[in-house]
């Protein structure tokens, strides 16, 4: 028999790598675009990753002591003037409300009226409307630290959008906290962007370089930039997480200030960090496959779904009663803090119907047939394997086993990311041979990440910018002090730096 070459989603990677991502989102029915520009609309497969996304990282959060509160969707204009550089660098993307009714505009229609006194901006992030209160909040060192985060959409008004890796609105965390000393601050910023990584490498199953980003690529109005960068399949690079050290900038213009233990009057030392809706973009480009999604375990809104075969009617009930025993028994589990979850799929259409959580991601598929019964077994497919392989399993043996089962699927999806990564990663010291690579690189199969020498000038930087459409994705902590020349200028140069092209 001929192997079966039909994928099922069209087009492939190889053929098209950001088109098969929107139908791998379509396919899996996770988001669609809505009507409004640049914003999606999050449907429920798609939602139920977000949630535990929210849930899982709650909880890291609150374990060094972080509490959530909420504050206004609306910043006054001066409120984000107050920090020069983050109005500078926020200033084109921002959603601005000027008037608070509408009015008949005498030809059927409707107009804006009720122009406000002062404008009022969509927050694109919050330091400074979370400035103002914690400048209220703060008079002596013992009101430290201040150590908040919010669960919150924000508005970029982003040119390029993409649903979940570049969108106008997204749901994200933003933190924000509040310290009396330059190193606490500090020591903050790394403490979160550890779980971001811990979280990013353990539950996405994507592995991730952690460092620092270069001056021009810092978040506007922050003395230090640190994130984390994740290779996609195409090889293109994706910012997962940023943790800002804000040093006292931000709370000079909100006036955070305390009274220190000598009694002098202080500013205090804050950071900010956040990841959002776009690690699910990342998920989907680092796991999925021409079949579909594919859903690391942990993540997954779903672990096993169960699809009864009834060759006979009067099969049907004997087999769901057995499909339900099943799933009873396999809910009775735990997964990493979570129950295990289990659907049973008995609609009568066919192919589609395996095919359907093929393409949902879901990790593992059980057939469920009368021959399975009378042997005590059951049919399993792992979605990290090709769709056709399936194996019969004892029915006990994989109640016991599913902890093992879903570990395993997640661990072979991380091990996958990193060898792609090892795989598509050089260090390069010719110019050339930098510039050839990336001029060819288009498409799927090309591009790299590439460890090269940069002497620290952002003259450099902007060059192979232009030239090339590659940025420094970060300086990464672990890039060891080595004496080299830099790839653009020749200039003597201590240490390589990520290049990479982004989305
Ligand atoms: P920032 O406040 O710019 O450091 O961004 C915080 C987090 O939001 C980072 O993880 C970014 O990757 C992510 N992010 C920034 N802009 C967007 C966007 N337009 N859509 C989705 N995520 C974004």
């Amino acid at each position: 028999m001929a192997k079966k070459s039909k994928t099922a989603i069209t087009p492939t990677r190889e053929q098209d790598y950001p088109a098969w991502y929107q139908e791998v989102i379509k396919a899996s029915d996770m988001a669609e675009n809505s009507p409004v520009r640049g914003c999606m609309v999050i449907k429920p497969w798609g939602y139920a990753i977000w949630e535990n996304i929210m849930h899982q990282m709650d909880a890291m959060f609150k374990q060094t002591g972080v509490k959530n509160a909420y504050f206004p969707l609306f910043i006054p204009l001066s409120y984000l003037e107050k920090e020069a550089e983050h109005v500078e660098g926020f200033a084109k993307e921002c959603a601005v409300v000027t008037h608070h009714k509408l009015e008949s505009d005498g030809e059927g229609g409707l107009k804006p009226a009720g122009k406000l006194t002062e404008p009022l901006i969509v927050r694109p992030t919050s330091e400074t409307i979370i400035g103002e209160s914690m400048a209220r909040w703060t008079t002596s060192y013992r009101d430290l630290p201040i150590l908040l985060n919010q669960w919150a959409n924000v508005v970029r008004w982003e040119m390029r959008t993409r649903m979940f890796l570049r969108t106008s609105e997204f749901l994200w965390q933003e933190g924000h906290t509040a310290h009396a000393t330059e190193s606490e601050a500090k020591e903050r910023t790394m403490l979160m962007l550890d779980i971001y990584t811990k979280f990013v490498e353990d539950s996405l199953a994507m592995p991730v370089i952690r460092g620092r980003k270069t001056v021009s690529e810092r978040f506007p109005g922050a003395d230090d930039t640190t994130c984390i960068e994740a290779m996609m399949q195409d090889k293109r690079a994706l910012q997962a997480g940023t943790s800002h050290f804000l040093g006292q900038n931000f709370a000079k213009g909100s006036d955070i200030k305390f009274q220190n233990e000598e009694g002098t009057e202080t500013f205090a030392w804050t950071t900010s960090w956040g990841v959002s809706t776009r690690m699910i973009g990342g998920m989907i480009m680092v796991h999925s496959d021409d079949d579909g999604l594919v859903l690391p375990p942990r993540i997954a809104p779903a672990h096993v779904v169960i699809l009864p075969i009834f060759k006979k009617d009067e099969d049907r009930r004997t087999i769901m009663e057995s499909a339900q025993g099943l799933k009873d028994a396999l809910e009775e589990k735990q997964f990493h803090g979570r129950k295990i979850i289990v659907e049973i799929d008995d609609r009568d259409i066919g192919g589609a119907r395996g095919w359907g959580w093929v393409k949902k991601g879901i990790p593992v598929r059980i057939e469920l047939g009368p021959r399975d019964i009378e042997q005590n077994s059951v049919f399993m497919a792992r979605r990290d394997n090709p769709s056709n392989q399936k194996q019969s399993i004892d029915r006990e043996e994989f109640i016991d086993q599913i902890t093992d089962i879903l570990d395993n699927i997640q661990d072979s999806l991380f091990n996958r990311a990193v060898i792609r990564r090892k795989e598509n990663t050089f260090e390069i010291d010719d110019k050339k041979e930098f510039y050839k690579l990336y001029q060819k690189s288009k498409g799927f199969n090309n591009g790299a990440f590439i460890m090269s020498h940069w002497c620290g000038s952002e003259k450099c930087e902007e060059k192979i910018k232009k030239d090339l459409s590659v940025t420094i994705r970060c300086i990464p902590f672990d890039s060891p002090t080595e004496e080299g020349r830099c790839i653009c200028c020749d200039n003597p140069s201590s240490r390589r730096v990520l290049f990479a092209k982004a989305y």
